[in-house]
């Protein structure tokens, strides 16, 4: 009988698979066999000669060599930014700064085929979300802060505003094109000018953004896009003529570089790590909660800083949305990113994937029960079936430490005040999210959850009008809406 009744799902969920290859076309994007680093305007060999592999993660086959710049080259790329501070952005009236933020912004959704084509091959993320997320989202920080651009005195009335100078801006390789618009967007609408370094493993789209800031005839030297890893990095954060560092990635990097700039007048904003609490109360609507759970832990593989990835159920519906939980898991495709059925592409890098691993280990280790969809993967690239920890105690690793890949631990709770408890024991305090029907629910937990974004009965949201940021150690600061102008300015 239990037989059966296995074979019968079985054969739902393979149905439920079953949907015919979409894949999008690579020819809608020409990858070059090398990219030079982007300074003063133009595209110029690193002085070092050095070049660095981009592999496509689905496949592990290699994209393009990418220049590795040194310290001479982030000196070249800082006094280029200076420079261009000093004789044109600076005085360029607001006015005139907004036009180029625009153009940019209609350029990238003129190319937003091809952008969210590179970005699914280089990071291996799947097309659905690089083309209805990431690409038009980036072109909507530009858009939003254009706006800006000649409104600064009312963003903050009774101040003078008055731009910093150059940033530094590091990102990380989860949402490349995306973190390198909310970097650059509001430090240009500000009157600042740019050294920008993406993540070694994912420097494509922000080369093609270089490109487009070329044709949109953007002075030469108000943004720079420099390539490299942790070297480059360091070697910008520590450079004396950088007046504000803007980091995104994980907090162990953003300790090192806390502690490098301390003492020193730069500025800085933090994006760091997280370890956001999902929690479903017993009169929460199910079936979109499992929903938003699948969405904020599955999406983009896990790969992101306030992804959803410790769940906390009523235990009256325990059962119930584990059992939810476990068949939409089942349905869950995981694959070939440049095919838009897929739900869930390849993990970044291998070295993600063995860390991802590692965990797996380790919450076994620790005597939690794992269970993972039995969904088929490719046999190369780098990919990590949805995995769900049970049994899973408030202190374990797991439930602890950031884990970066599509890995859900869930617990129970009885009341408010526990799961508050709960989701607030944590090192990070970047994001969370309440399902129940109970506006007063919402509210109670909205002021005592120690997190800087708080999603009720939904997931995921981004508008470039709403800032985002952490608490504790998922950094400080706030990037995005009228918040995200501010430390890139002096308010006196
Ligand atoms: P990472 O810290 O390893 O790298 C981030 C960037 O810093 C890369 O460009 C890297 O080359 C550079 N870097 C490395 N060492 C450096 C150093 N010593 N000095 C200066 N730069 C250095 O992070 P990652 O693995 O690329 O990204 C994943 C992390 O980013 C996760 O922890 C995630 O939570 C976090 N993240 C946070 C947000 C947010 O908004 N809070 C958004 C996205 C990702």
């Amino acid at each position: 009988m239990a037989t059966k009744k296995n074979n019968t799902l079985k054969l739902k969920f393979e149905s439920a698979r079953s949907y015919a290859p979409a894949p999008e076309s690579r020819s809608a994007a020409t990858i070059n066999e090398r990219y030079e680093l982007f300074i003063n305007g133009k595209f110029d060999k690193p002085q070092g000669k050095k070049y660095f592999d981009s592999i496509n993660p689905a496949t592990e086959e290699k994209l393009s060599s990418i220049a590795e710049a040194g310290a001479a080259d982030v000196d070249r790329a800082v006094k280029a930014a200076r420079n261009a501070y000093d004789t044109t952005w600076k005085k360029m009236p607001g006015k005139e700064r907004g036009k180029y933020i625009f153009r940019i912004a209609r350029m990238m959704q003129e190319r937003a085929r091809e952008l969210a084509v590179v970005e699914t091959l280089d990071g291996g993320k799947p097309i659905r979300e690089s083309r209805d997320f990431d690409v038009p989202t980036a072109a909507n920080h530009f858009f939003y802060y254009a706006g800006w651009a000649d409104k600064l005195e009312y963003a903050f009335p009774a101040k003078k505003p008055q731009s910093l100078g150059v940033a530094g801006q590091i990102v990380p390789w989860n949402f490349p094109l995306l973190m390198a618009a909310w970097k650059i967007a509001p430090a240009l609408a500000t009157g600042n000018t740019v050294v920008l370094k993406p993540a070694e493993n994912t420097s494509l789209t922000a080369l093609r953004l270089a490109e487009i800031i070329q044709e949109a005839d953007l002075p030469p030297g108000v943004v720079n896009i420099i390539t490299g890893a942790g070297a480059t990095g360091a070697a910008l954060v520590n450079h004396p003529d950088v007046n504000k560092i803007a980091f995104t990635g994980s907090t162990e990097v953003g300790k090192i570089i806390a502690r490098s700039i301390a003492g020193t007048n730069k500025k800085a904003t933090l994006e760091l790590g997280g370890k956001a609490a999902n929690i479903i109360f017993d009169d929460a609507p199910l079936d979109q909660a499992v929903e938003g759970v699948v969405n904020g832990i599955f999406f983009n593989q896990g790969h992101v800083c306030c992804a959803g990835s410790r769940l906390y159920v009523q235990e009256s519906v325990y059962k119930e949305v584990l059992r939810k939980l476990k068949d939409r898991l089942e349905t869950l495709i995981v694959g070939d990113p440049m095919d838009k059925n897929t739900d869930i592409g390849a993990i970044n890098s291998k070295e993600q994937l063995n860390n991802i691993n590692k965990y797996l280990k380790i919450g076994q280790q620790e005597g939690a029960e794992m269970y993972q969809s039995s969904v088929p993967i490719p046999a190369k690239g780098f990919y990590c079936r949805p995995t769900i920890f049970t049994n899973v105690a408030q202190s374990s690793r797991i439930s602890q430490e950031e884990i970066f890949g599509p890995v859900l631990t869930i617990q129970t709770f009885r009341t408010e005040d526990e799961v508050i408890e709960k989701a607030n024991n944590s090192p990070y305090g970047l994001s969370a999210g309440v399902w129940t029907d109970k506006g007063s629910k919402i509210f109670n937990l909205t002021t005592k959850l120690r997190a800087g974004v708080v999603w009720a009965n939904t997931y995921n949201q981004f508008d470039p009008a709403s800032p985002f940021g952490g608490y504790k150690e998922s950094g400080y600061g706030r990037e995005g809406g009228l918040h995200g102008l501010a430390p890139y300015l002096n308010l006196s």
